[in-house]
């Protein structure tokens, strides 16, 4: 699959001076994330200040690239045409161990593979021009 993946030629991301760090490590296939300097809870999208305290002291760290999935849906009827020769493909929203949760794909061969609440771990992908920060079963579940 992720042979196919590196031959799409699909649209975005666009990396901004926000969003920049988080795109610059999914190139070196780390995940980093900001966490605030004042309240210390992580944060995710890239943004100017703390979603939880407002605060505008925020900091890119180097986050663990391990989750569990929380919800997935079986995409058969991909959402732009540059993503359908990929289908069918699995939409994952990943709850990381840091907190927030991330949209993100799972690299499954079988959809039957994915369970809700199973442990996953970052595995960056090259598709088309850009690597992107998707997930797979990790083989070691978590406690919850
Ligand atoms: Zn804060």
């Amino acid at each position: 699959m992720t042979a196919l993946l590196a031959h799409l030629q699909v649209p975005g991301p666009f990396p901004n001076p926000v969003t920049r760090p988080f795109w610059d490590a999914v190139q070196n296939h780390q995940l980093a994330l900001q966490r605030c300097a004042d309240c210390r809870k992580w944060v995710f999208y890239a943004r100017h200040h703390c979603p939880h305290c407002w605060s505008q002291t925020l900091s890119w760290e180097a986050a663990s690239g391990k989750g569990v999935l929380k919800s997935f849906s079986v995409i058969h009827r991909a959402g732009h045409p540059a993503w359908q020769a990929a289908t069918p493909y699995l939409i994952a929203l990943v709850q990381l161990d840091e907190g927030p949760t991330m949209l993100s794909q799972l690299l499954v061969d079988d959809p039957t593979q994915a369970r809700i609440g199973g442990a996953v771990s970052l595995r960056c992908v090259q598709v088309g021009e850009r690597m992107l920060p998707f997930f797979e079963p990790s083989g070691d579940d978590h406690a919850n």
